[in-house]
């Protein structure tokens, strides 16, 4: 039986100073004058329709992503938040996460995004290297870095991730280990680490740098979760360290396989339907001009879907399966509409060939089924 899982609000911000060569996300380079008011209104028209999806449902948090949220002024996001607390029931505790770009928080400081209601941020820092961050067609360098950490201090807010990546051409692996210690060094609560890929339709992937080989890029990864390890950072995801109880709660919503209004040029949603029987994915129009468009024409809507069942069994295992603590095999059932037994024959087929083991209420990928979660997670493929 399909029972709504908890909600999160993930609003998308498409504008960023410039594009990073390796960037597939939805990100634009921004116009000089942004068009900022006019997109929050839009934001706020797009959830208004959204609505009806979600009626009554408190949210456990929001995540403002993009592309460079942090180009909006605390005002612009503070107009947002006031009109989705108007709609929607925010949980007394709910997390408001606000991405930022070291060299582009100067439009408005961390405290004045405080007083707009953010109370967590993700900094995009990537790495400390000046040198290594040029290569990767970064905007800012160690110094942005250090304002924007002085004034997330300055703000009081604790509650900070770092985004720290490796494999960067040319980079040595003393060079990732010092990345890792000016992070955890900084004192954040959390610290998403990740390798550098070549994504298609990237300009990297037109003209790919030197990286380094997968034997290094291997030993970086693994002194990182060590020296993360050690400085009480708990990997709870393939790429992300916590320490204690300062998960990302709403990314652990999203891995949990939990549910996602989505506002924003290019946002993807989620939204389960028990009356429906359904589990609905949907996508707002991409091209920031074209969703702007929507403020006259009413359509924001790119494309909604109904997830077919086998989909549900495989979007299910595909997300658990990234949390290290694993699949919670109470979820199953009311976030697929579907009966454990659909899923025994494989289950088991994972626990005999030593990928997956039962403990407790959950199923755990071993040491091996980890470090081959892909090759676990296919196993539920339709
Ligand atoms: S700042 Fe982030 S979102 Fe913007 S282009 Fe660079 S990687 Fe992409």
């Amino acid at each position: 039986m399909l029972k709504t899982p908890p909600l999160s609000v993930y609003v998308h911000m498409p504008w960023c100073v410039r594009k990073c060569p390796y960037c597939d996300f939805n990100s634009h380079v921004a116009p000089a004058r942004l068009p900022a008011e006019d997109y929050v209104q839009a934001l706020i028209a797009d959830l208004e329709q959204d609505l009806p999806l979600v009626w009554g449902r408190p949210v456990g948090s929001v995540y403002f992503g993009g592309g460079t949220p942090s180009l909006f002024s605390a005002s612009h996001i503070a107009t947002f938040l006031s009109a989705l607390r108007a709609r929607l029931d925010l949980r007394p505790d709910v997390e408001i996460t606000l991405e930022a770009n070291p060299g582009t928080v100067e439009h408005d400081s961390f405290a004045a995004y405080a007083q707009a209601g953010v109370n967590r941020v993700s900094l995009g820092v990537q790495s400390f290297s000046d040198k290594l961050l040029k290569q990767i067609g970064r905007i800012h360098g160690s110094a942005e870095i250090d304002q924007a950490l002085q004034s997330l201090s300055v703000a009081g807010i604790s509650n900070f991730n770092i985004d720290l990546m490796y494999a960067l051409p040319g980079q040595s692996l003393a060079q990732s280990r010092r990345d890792v210690e000016r992070a955890v060094a900084a004192g954040p609560a959390h610290i998403s680490y990740y390798q550098l890929t070549i994504e298609p339709n990237t300009a990297f992937a037109v003209q790919t740098p030197a990286l380094p080989v997968d034997d290094l890029a291997w030993d970086m990864q693994q002194a990182g979760i060590d020296a993360l390890a050690t400085a009480g950072y708990g990997q709870y995801e393939i790429s992300a360290f916590a320490l204690a109880g300062l998960q990302s709660r709403h990314n652990v919503n999203y891995w949990r396989y939990g549910d996602f209004l989505a506002v924003g040029a290019g946002a993807h949603g989620k939204i389960t339907s028990p009356s429906e029987g359904a589990v609905l994915r949907y996508a707002k129009h991409r091209q920031p001009k074209r969703y702007l468009q929507g403020s006259c024409s009413g359509d924001w809507l790119a494309e909604k879907r109904r997830v077919t069942v086998d989909e549900r069994v495989f979007e299910f295992f595909l997300n658990q399966l990234r949390l290290k603590q694993g699949v919670h095999i109470d979820d199953f059932s009311p976030r697929t509409g579907l009966s454990w037994k659909v899923v025994e024959e494989r289950v088991q087929m994972a626990i005999n060939s030593g990928l997956l083991e039962a403990v407790q209420k959950r199923l755990k990928p071993t040491s091996l089924g980890w470090r081959f979660v892909n090759d676990v997670q296919q196993i539920f493929l339709p």
